[in-house]
């Protein structure tokens, strides 16, 4: 009997056709934590609709723990690698489950361990990652050389938004709820009146695919109608169109609803058959087999005690406003819509994530196991796996630089630039001091002050700590902050 875990949905977590297939829906997993309210929806509504798609072949037990369940299970059970360390303890300790190797990544685990061992004592390079696979997988490839003749289209996709509301792309393709999805709402209410479990964040329409179906649908609709605008903007924020060209796949790739070699092979046939812009498709093949995969081999590559690293000395807690994003608490335009939008949605893209919410939890010094967990609990494509690297590593450095070379830390201007918040705001990205003084501003120079010495070794960090240097009014910015304390800005 296959056990398959809530994110192994797809066809490529079973083998035979008509392997029984054993699946565990324990209510322990959702009381555990206060997840949102979004994602307890979608990780339920995928698992029934996949129950449901299976069949008769498939037991599917609604039980407390995952231990009772297998207790009463008289089969030799086998499961796929699952995708935390937790669960792999779990199913280990046991004894009685035969484990199989990770699936749904395109490198896998001896690939990434003998290019890592090939590195000798040389820094492992997302960039050096991702050229070993396309070269290996043969991706965006012609020949030994890379398509186009450059491996690497970062500086075509850096642009900033658009002078309009909105990219002007055609809108996502959004699921239809189901009979599932109701019977999914009915028990969520009926658990949370009872007090079984408490949620974060607004029930609303499911936005999110709970099928490969819908996953498709998905895929489909982004490649042939928003792929092409992917790139130059992908790093743009626009306060009217949260998804801009986004694909809104990571929630059914990490449900294992799609494979990542797929999507990539879509994206290269736009290019190749359907005239797609290279820089785009480059960009977007670099989020799925360069970064997605770096991040997973990176979780299992780093001792288990890397999720516990703060090496910038961060203890201050995550304050309640943020907590429970509450964004009617904060008056910092970008800061305020950014939590609305994961409040409603449970989702907003990697540049809020690292560049907003990432980069004020940075500033302020908070603890990043904290912030790590509100991250894991509030977003709908959240796991262990995924968001142990991006953010202890990526967002809140706090592994000394072990997966990012410098801090992703950055003021106002950064924020005016790329997004069109500022124009909304009370605040003023240009000033540090003064009651218009944008929190971001004033908070990237208390940061550079505060962990000045231990930033003093990184190159990449000479000319931010230089200005630092010529700041006159550095102890006014530091004093003002201080005062700022853990309050909404
Ligand atoms: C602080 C922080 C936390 C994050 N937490 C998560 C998380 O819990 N789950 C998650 O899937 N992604 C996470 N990311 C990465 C990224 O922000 C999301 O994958 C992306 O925003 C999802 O939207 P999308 O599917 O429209 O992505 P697109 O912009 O369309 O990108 C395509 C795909 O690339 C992959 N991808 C790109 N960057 C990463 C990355 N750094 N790590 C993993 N996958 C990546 C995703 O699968 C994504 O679907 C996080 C990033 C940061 C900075
Ligand atoms: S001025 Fe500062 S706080 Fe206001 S929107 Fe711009 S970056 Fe955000």
């Amino acid at each position: 009997m296959r056990w398959i875990f809530g994110d192994h949905l797809g066809p490529h977590f079973l083998d035979a056709e008509d392997e029984p297939v054993l699946m565990i829906e324990s209510r322990r997993v959702l009381a555990r934590r206060r997840f949102h309210r979004a994602k307890a929806h979608l990780v339920l509504s995928a698992m029934r609709h996949r129950a449901a798609e299976l069949g008769d072949r498939c037991t599917y037990v609604q039980v407390d723990t995952y231990k009772e369940a297998l207790d009463a299970i008289d089969a030799p059970v086998s499961v796929v690698h699952p995708t935390s360390r937790a669960a792999l303890r779990f199913v280990r300790e046991r004894g009685d489950i035969e484990v199989l190797p990770a699936r749904g990544f395109a490198t896998s685990m001896p690939e990434f361990e003998r290019w890592a061992q090939s590195r000798g004592s040389r820094r492992l390079l997302m960039e050096d990652f991702y050229r070993d696979a396309r070269r290996r997988l043969g991706v965006l490839m012609d020949g030994d050389e890379p398509a186009g003749g450059r491996w690497n289209f970062d500086a075509d996709n850096r642009e900033p938004p658009p002078r309009t509301r909105t990219l002007g792309v055609p809108e996502p393709v959004w699921p239809v709820e189901d009979a599932i999805d109701e019977q999914v709402r009915e028990d969520l209410d009926r658990w949370e009146r009872d007090g079984l479990v408490s949620f974060l964040g607004q029930d609303g329409p499911r936005r999110f695919a709970a099928t490969r179906t819908e996953a498709l649908a998905v895929l489909d609709g982004f490649i042939d109608q928003r792929l092409g605008a992917f790139g130059p903007q992908e790093d743009a924020m626009l306060a009217g169109d949260p998804w801009m060209a986004h694909s809104l796949l990571s929630a059914p790739l990490n449900l294992g609803l799609l494979d990542p070699q797929e999507l990539v092979v879509r994206a290269e046939a736009a290019y190749r058959e359907a005239g797609a812009p290279l820089p785009t498709v480059e960009g977007f093949v670099r989020q799925v087999i360069g970064w997605r995969e770096f991040v997973w081999h990176l979780y299992w590559h780093f001792p288990e005690s890397y999720r516990d690293r703060n090496a910038l000395d961060a203890h201050e807690p995550v304050p309640e406003w943020f907590a429970q994003l509450n964004a009617e608490a904060v008056t910092a335009a970008c800061l305020s819509a950014i939590l609305d939008d994961v409040r409603s949605a449970g989702w907003v893209h990697h540049i809020p994530r690292l560049m907003v919410l990432g980069n004020y939890a940075l500033q302020r010094g908070w603890n990043p196991a904290a912030v790590t967990d509100w991250f894991h609990r509030a977003f709908v494509d959240g796991y262990d796996w995924v968001m142990v690297p991006n953010v202890v590593g990526m967002s809140q450095y706090a592994d000394g630089g072990a997966l990012a070379t410098k801090p992703y830390v950055a003021g106002g201007a950064y924020l005016h630039r790329m997004s069109d918040y500022c124009g909304g705001c009370q605040f003023d990205p240009r000033k540090r001091v003064g009651s218009d003084a944008c929190p971001f501003t004033a908070g990237y120079w208390a940061f550079l002050e505060r962990n000045r010495e231990r930033l003093a070794g990184n190159h990449r960090m000479s000319r931010a700590l230089a200005g630092l240097g010529r700041l006159a009014d550095l102890n006014e910015v530091v004093a003002q902050e201080a005062e700022r304390g853990s309050r909404a800005p």
